[in-house]
């Protein structure tokens, strides 16, 4: 049975000197409005041990819009400003369910900068788009095509750190299940490889299941480490280190957008190949903060990769298995089921006392497929 889902395709875009001004202003004013609502809703919570309702913070958003020196609110549009309240709502309501830690106030420089529209403040005609209190429609560039005939119901623009405009349009879009696949995987998160998946795949290295990190991330992380330390050479405040930042920016935008491209191809493979597909929640990792830059990357990717493969199951009717952290994934012998005592990181492949010798990663995702096809 086909079921209807929201999809999102994101373009990069070039305003003009205009828009882009006028979108800057608009960003500004989602931020204060987002963090002076947050401000209220703290003080109401600490103070009167009180929760502030969505309908309250738009009220007090009105208010707002009347004081004189918050009247240049009324000159954005007042969609991406209750969008903002919106977004605080559904903050707080993860919070309140134990989904999320404290909303935190969006800062200009570490917060990405972005503006949500909705149906009744773009218009959308022929492919193009226009945007409330701007002229001229978006320069997007459309680099693949929205299905035909899709009608954005809301549209996301963004700036990141790098200094690049993107706009996401969310369209539905009607999904079928893919028919029933005969085979499962369990899939082991790494480190030195990407993930490791309990059989073989065609176009792993050496025939295994090991996925490599995407091709020239080395070079990326290189030229990124580079950046980085440049960064750290130039007085701060200065011209130099501005443009030193930027180049910071846009060396981290070039290993995100790759890994982006990356887990998208290997989860719709995985949930296209696979009936079920088990992983272990690693939420635990955020604990241990080992602060090198490959564990974060991977780290990043991992919960990215999670959350792909949760939609993407869903879409396509397959199953996503995640079991329990404390598995002992690595110290089981796949073969016996005989537990070691100790795993250190630095061993690769081992040899159980029963005679069977494991590559350590693939052993590893075999016992997660195993416990998570039993856990079902
Ligand atoms: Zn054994």
């Amino acid at each position: 049975m086909a079921q209807i889902v929201k999809r999102a395709y994101r373009y990069r875009f070039y305003p003009t000197p205009e828009q882009a001004s006028e979108l800057a202003r608009t960003f500004g004013c989602v931020r204060l409005v987002y963090n002076k609502a947050l401000e209220e809703r703290t003080r109401a919570y600490t103070l009167e041990g009180r929760r502030v309702s969505y309908a309250e913070s738009s009220a007090l958003l009105t208010a707002w819009k009347r004081e004189e020196e918050l009247a240049f609110l009324n000159g954005v549009s007042s969609v991406p400003l209750q969008q903002a309240l919106r977004h605080l709502q559904a903050a707080f309501a993860n919070f309140f369910a134990k989904r999320a830690g404290y909303p935190v106030f969006k800062s200009r420089k570490k917060s990405r900068a972005s503006a949500e529209y909705t149906r009744s403040a773009f218009r959308w005609r022929d492919g193009r788009l226009w945007l409330a209190k701007m002229n001229g429609p978006l320069d997007i560039v459309w680099s693949r095509p929205l299905p035909q005939g899709a009608q954005p119901s809301t549209v996301t623009v963004s700036r990141d750190a790098a200094g690049r405009w993107f706009v996401s349009l969310f369209v539905e879009e009607s999904v079928r299940p893919l028919d029933p696949a005969e085979t499962v995987v369990g899939v082991d998160a790494g480190i030195s490889a990407l993930v490791t998946l309990s059989r073989p795949i065609p176009g792993g290295t050496d025939g295994d299941g090991k996925v490599a990190n995407p091709r020239h991330e080395r070079a990326g992380r290189r030229r990124l480490a580079k950046a980085q330390r440049s960064l750290a050479r130039k007085a701060a405040g200065s011209a130099n280190r501005a443009k030193a930042r930027l180049k910071v920016a846009r060396a981290h935008a070039r290993i995100a957008d790759r890994r982006q491209d990356f887990l998208h191809k290997l989860s719709t493979r995985l949930v296209r190949e696979n009936q079920v597909v088990v992983i272990e929640d690693l939420t635990i990792r955020n604990l241990v903060r080992t602060h090198t830059l490959a564990r974060a990357i991977s780290d990043a990717s991992w919960r990215e990769l999670r959350s792909l493969l949760e939609y993407k199951a869903r879409w396509y009717g397959r199953e996503l298995v995640v079991i329990d952290r404390w598995f002992p994934s690595s110290k089981l012998c796949g073969a016996c089921g005989a537990l070691q005592k100790a795993m250190p990181l630095n061993v690769r492949a081992w040899e159980c006392a029963c005679g069977a010798v494991h590559d350590r990663d693939v052993n590893a995702a075999k016992n997660i497929l195993a416990a998570g096809l039993a856990e079902r």
